[in-house]
């Protein structure tokens, strides 16, 4: 499967005209009907998606008065010809699609010819268009607009433009009298509005977008291309250090791409995890839910990360015909596409180091809204990620940066300091370091996945430990005992609910923790533990209880040892209870709050 049989966005750059047409009523009985239009924002929504299927590069959006007084869409697109216009604002008359069949291989964001005519029944809507095709023709001809007042045309003139339309909506709900009572609050609708805008420019970060509320600029991207500088612009914030790029593909499945941001981004709301399907802004529960799965036990409890993913899949394994709004869709492969996305994402946040950087995101409305002209930008890190500091050049990964890393010094008999090759401080909880790296060899060992194949050794513990349980925990432990065993400790019944134990589980060196021996009776509860989670919580409590503790001298060779140790783990950044390891002061942190 080629890379742009996937992209819809390089589709724009190639697009054929398709003549407008009346859908036939039995393809447009198949189309999930309903009323598109709700609120503003959903005329933003349809009139974006109509510029960016129109092949835009250039989009801008006014809004007056929360949308209700005026809403304004310019794009710099294929545009309308002349003789399509009259027709353009009728029910199921559309360009995208002319078959039933063509449903199963969109590629455009719109298709049931209803947006258009929805917005001309409840508002004045203005469509001012040229053609691309006119404009090579005749670059005199001054372009065509057409006013519809409750669905009829009620004016008509010409206008020079470029090619490209201009659509401008005012009187919003003018005779939707119930509509118009429910009309939110302007500060909820601007918000709204800013945020679909958020989404589209992270969606389509080839296209330059400005959205401006009440003459204040509210949003801007320069349409680099690049995701992690229109992040960048969007946020206002030095982001670029602090995104992972994403690339995957599962052969005849899906690709996805993408960045997902450090965990110092991680926010309260699920506001900026961000996924597009072929392009589309989606909110599918299982989508949304294989996301979740993959940062929820690496982030705090509440926590939801920065992330902005495209997956790409085939047009024929995608349905986007199921939601009026179009934003849930249903995949034909679902099962393999949500493991996809959950390890693309636990990948990225396994290696994330913690940063000492303070970043908060703008308000919903932005507090940055400038007056117009003159935009400012605050946030050192912009410009210089739009000249190409981009995320995804020259980094190495954490695991490699750790293998470097040279010690200096143990803090408080609890941190290492070490130095990366590129000058950046690192700081290393000892404690965490070693659980994890314990936590990774006792799930290697538990799980028989050992790639060399050593047999479990256990410890003998100098004097054996009785514990002892409750009744329904005793005959849990009990049906447990054989998969105890596998991990090295012997245990047995010692009559009623009191168990012996003799060994504990051997360290990646084989030496055995003596220090485990004070925590067998906590450790027993665990293993009675009734959950389907008990191996896991086992294991990791097994690693906290025989981990270095803070408090520990380290020599340099030991700190050395352990630092080797981190760097050959799959998930060096956090550890197993899902507390940063590592935080990295960057160069560029040093650079900036020192003045250099
Ligand atoms: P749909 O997008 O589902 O086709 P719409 O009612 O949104 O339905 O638009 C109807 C048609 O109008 C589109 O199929 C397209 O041919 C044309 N159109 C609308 N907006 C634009 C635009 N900005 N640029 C070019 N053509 C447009
Ligand atoms: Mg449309």
């Amino acid at each position: 499967m080629s890379q742009s049989s996937y992209d819809i966005m390089s589709m724009h750059s190639t697009m054929q005209r398709t003549p407008l047409q009346t859908l036939a009523p039995e393809v447009a009985e198949r189309i999930a009907a309903g009323e598109v239009i709700e609120r503003p924002a959903s005329v933003i929504k349809e009139l974006v998606e109509n510029a960016l299927d129109a092949g835009a590069h250039d989009i801008r959006v006014e809004v007056r008065g929360s949308g209700m007084h005026l809403m304004r869409v310019t794009d710099d697109g294929c545009g309308i010809l002349e003789q399509e216009m009259e027709a353009i604002a009728r029910r199921h008359t559309t360009s995208k699609l002319t078959s039933v069949e063509d449903l199963d291989h969109l590629r455009t964001l719109g298709f049931r010819g209803e947006a258009l005519a929805s917005i001309a029944a409840i508002s004045e809507l203005t469509l001012l268009s040229r053609a691309i095709e006119t404009e090579a023709l005749d670059e005199e001809q001054p372009a065509l607009w057409l006013t519809w007042r409750g669905g009829e045309i009620v004016q008509r003139g010409r206008k020079a433009r470029p090619h490209g339309t201009t659509a401008t909506v005012r009187d919003l709900f003018y005779n939707v009298p119930v509509r118009l009572k429910f009309t939110h609050a302007t500060r909820t609708e601007n918000s709204h509005i800013t945020q679909l805008l958020q989404r589209y420019a992270a969606g389509y970060p080839g296209v330059r977008f400005n959205l401006v509320i009440d003459e204040h600029i509210a949003l801007q991207t320069s349409g680099s291309g690049d995701l992690a500088t229109t992040l960048a612009e969007l946020y206002h914030l030095p982001l670029n250090e602090l995104l992972h790029p994403v690339h995957v593909a599962r052969e005849q499945v899906c690709r996805i791409d993408g960045y997902i941001g450090n965990r110092v981004l991680a926010q309260n709301s699920r506001q900026y995890v961000m996924l597009f399907v072929n392009g589309r802004w989606v909110q599918v529960r299982a989508l949304q839910d294989a996301l979740e799965a993959g940062y929820r036990p690496l982030l705090p409890r509440g926590k939801h990360p920065l992330l902005v993913l495209h997956l790409h899949v085939m047009p024929e394994n995608l349905d986007v015909n199921v939601h009026p709004a179009k934003t849930e869709v249903r995949l034909l492969n679902e099962s393999e596409v949500t493991a996809a996305l959950t390890q693309a994402v636990r990948e990225v946040l396994e290696q994330s180091p913690a940063s000492p950087q303070e970043v908060q995101f703008p308000g919903p409305v932005l507090a940055s809204q400038r007056r117009l002209p003159g935009p400012r930008r605050r946030g050192l890190h912009v410009s210089e990620s739009a000249e190409g500091y981009k995320a995804e050049e020259a980094q190495p990964g954490t695991s490699e940066i750790i293998r470097q890393l040279r010690p200096l010094a143990q803090l408080q008999q609890a941190v290492i300091l070490a130095e990366a090759p590129d000058g950046s401080l690192y700081l290393v909880d000892q404690h965490r370091a070693h659980e994890r790296v314990i936590y990774e060899h006792f799930r290697r060992t538990y799980t028989g996945l050992r790639a060399d194949d050593v047999p479990v050794t256990a410890h003998l513990l100098l004097e054996p430990v009785i514990v002892e349980m409750k009744r329904y925990q005793a005959e849990l432990l009990e049906q447990r005992l054989p998969m105890l065993r596998g991990l090295g400790i012997e245990c047995e019944r010692f009559g009623g609910r009191s168990f012996l134990i003799r060994s504990v589980p051997t360290d990646e060196d084989g030496e055995g923790s003596e220090q485990l021996a004070a925590h067998l009776q906590e450790l027993a509860e665990s293993a009675a533990e009734d959950s389907p989670d008990w191996e896991d919580h086992l294991l990791i409590n097994l690693s906290c209880r025989s981990a270095l503790r803070r408090g520990r001298d380290l020599s340099m060779g030991e700190m050395t040892t352990l630092l080797k140790a981190l760097a050959n783990v799959t998930a060096p950044a956090v550890c197993p209870h899902g507390s940063p390891v590592l935080l990295h002061y960057s160069r560029s942190f040093l650079i900036e709050r020192f003045g250099w």
